[in-house]
C-alpha cells in the first residue's frame, strides 16, 4: 500500500480508541499554479487518528517544503509549510459528501486527496520571491532585480504620453478647477 493509504480496521467499532501514526514520503506529481512539490522531497505527517461512531477523525500536522515560481519575476524558490489537520473520513459515502469530508473504503483512509487539498489551499495566488521585487522589463524581458535595462523610465514615457498630450490640450483651454 501506498505510505499514505493508512488500515484502520484496528479503529473499527471501537469509538474513542486512538493512534498515533507519524510517517513521511513524497507525494508524486504535485503542482498546482506557480507552486508544486518537487518529486525527491517528503511531506511529513503527525496524526492522531481516533475512532468515531461514523468514522474516523484525523487531527494533527503535515510539513514540507514547497516550491514556488514569483509571479512577477518568475524565479523559483522554497518556502517550509506545516499546516494544522483537522479532517473526518466517513464509513458511509452519503455522510463524506454531506459533510464535505472523506472516505473510509475496506477499512482504509487514504490520506493523499486530504494532503492534496489542504497544501493547494497553501499556495499563494500570486507568489513573490521578495516583497520588493522589481519583475521583469515589459520591453526586453530583463530580471530588473539584476540588472538595469533602460527601458524601465521610456517604457513609461511612451504608454503615458498619449494622456500626457491630452490633458496638456485641456488644460489649455477654460482653466476649471475641480474642488473637492
Ligand atoms: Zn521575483
Ligand atoms: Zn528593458
Amino acid at each position: 500500500m501506498h505510505w499514505l493509504q493508512i488500515d484502520v480496521s484496528n479503529l473499527a467499532g471501537k469509538p474513542g480508541s486512538t493512534r498515533k501514526l507519524t510517517s513521511s514520503g513524497p507525494v508524486e506529481g504535485f503542482r498546482s499554479g506557480l507552486g508544486w512539490i518537487e518529486d525527491g522531497d517528503s511531506v511529513h505527517i503527525d496524526l492522531l487518528l481516533r475512532s468515531a461512531g461514523d468514522g474516523v477523525e484525523a487531527t494533527g500536522e503535515a510539513w514540507g517544503r514547497l516550491h514556488l515560481s514569483c509571479s512577477r519575476c518568475l524565479v523559483e524558490y522554497e518556502q517550509d509549510f506545516r499546516l494544522s489537520l483537522d479532517e473526518k473520513f466517513y464509513v458511509e459515502s452519503d455522510l463524506a459528501e454531506e459533510n464535505e469530508g472523506y472516505e473510509v473504503r475496506d477499512q482504509v483512509i487514504d490520506l493523499e486527496p486530504m494532503l492534496r487539498d489542504v497544501i493547494v489551499l497553501d499556495i499563494p495566488i500570486r507568489p513573490v520571491h521578495a516583497e520588493d521585487c522589481r519583475g521583469l522589463c515589459p520591453e526586453c524581458g530583463a530580471d530588473l532585480n539584476v540588472s538595469d535595462c533602460s527601458h524601465a523610465e521610456q517604457a513609461v514615457d511612451v504608454r503615458w504620453a498619449p494622456l500626457q498630450s491630452l490633458m496638456a490640450l485641456q488644460s489649455g483651454g477654460d482653466e476649471e478647477e475641480v474642488e473637492n
